[in-house]
């Protein structure tokens, strides 16, 4: 009988990843192209909304090499069944009613790692630099002489409201989004923001960590000169199974989030581009619910598009 060598999975990081078509320069990469994780470096990746599908390839490659992988709330665990099977799986997220490790013992943690030489993946949900805390970390790993990599994700207030059938631009409606985090570092309805200067800037507003403060939202959107009639989707746990998704109207969206008992992670999103759902739910047509309004926006044939 033939002994083979033990295997070192992170040699064969690139095993089910397609060649790299153009290598990235200046750090090291392997053979097909695709960065080599090396030991002391953090990569900070965002893991997307929920469906594992809606990892990148770079955060895939990541996973295969990383020795320790501290994740957070919001990943969907089957995601972990791509790292590599020596890895250590570590959690930094809140779970059960309990506080979340302080992000600074979080980031310790991070330091300590690479002190031991460990490849430490941070794996983070959604994008790690949209209302993910990803750009303290990256500081404090680089005030620290940390080696980094930054691996963006696909970010729930775009990623999870395309799952629900709602365009985040439309030509017909609006030239400029905003994105804003429904409260401060405090915990408190955020003070800081200019609702007039929102409302009247854009027509679209995405709203991550809402649902709490929903009411005084709503209620400042209003007395800043929003429509109170104006569409509003809450799309909770996006594009995961149990995704819900609930269509309602500024004014009554607070009154109808606690009556539907809607729980965190939500993203709401303030707009007509929420009517396009009516066309676009692709999700409920793959389960055979027939588009309730073909031309929504009320366009017509659409023969001037250029
Ligand atoms: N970095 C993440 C956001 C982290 S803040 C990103 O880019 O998506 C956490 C908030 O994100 C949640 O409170 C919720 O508002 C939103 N969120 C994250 N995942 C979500 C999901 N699957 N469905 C709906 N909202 C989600």
């Amino acid at each position: 009988m033939t002994s083979r060598p033990p295997t070192d999975h992170r040699t064969d990081a690139h095993d089910g990843l397609p060649p790299m078509p153009n290598a990235s320069s200046g750090a090291a990469s392997n053979a097909q192209g695709w960065p080599v994780f090396e030991p002391g470096w953090v990569w900070l990746a965002g893991a997307g909304p929920g469906d594992p599908g809606l990892i990148t390839l770079h955060t895939l490659n990541a996973l295969k090499q990383a020795d320790v992988i501290v994740y957070d709330a919001l990943i969907d665990p089957r995601i972990l069944d791509w790292a590599n099977p020596d890895a250590s799986i570590e959690y930094a997220g809140k779970r059960g009613g309990k506080p979340s490790p302080k992000q600074r013992d979080i980031t310790l943690r991070l330091i300590e790692l690479t002190q031991q030489n460990k490849r430490v993946l941070r794996l983070k949900g959604g994008d790690p630099f949209v209302f993910g805390r990803g750009g303290e970390e990256a500081q404090v790993l680089i005030q620290a002489g940390v080696p980094i990599r930054i691996i963006p994700g696909i970010s729930a207030g775009i990623g999870g409201l395309a799952y629900a059938g709602i365009p985040v631009t439309h030509r017909d409606v609006n030239q400029a989004v905003t994105f804003l985090t429904g409260h401060d570092r405090t915990g408190a309805a955020p003070t800081a923001l200019n609702w007039k200067g929102i409302a009247e800037g854009s027509q679209v507003i995405v709203m991550y960590m809402a649902i709490k403060h929903l009411p005084e939202i709503c209620a400042n959107l209003i007395e800043a000169g929003r429509n109170p009639s104006e569409p509003v989707a809450v799309v909770s746990n996006a594009t995961w199974s149990k995704m819900d998704v609930l269509e309602t109207t500024l004014a009554n969206a607070p009154h109808d989030v606690m009556d539907q008992g809607i729980e965190p992670p939500a993203i709401i999103c303030v707009g007509d581009v929420v009517l396009m759902r009516q066309c676009l739910d692709w999700m409920g047509q793959m389960n055979g619910i027939a588009p309730r309004d073909l031309d929504p926006l009320k366009r017509g044939d659409n023969k001037d598009s250029a």
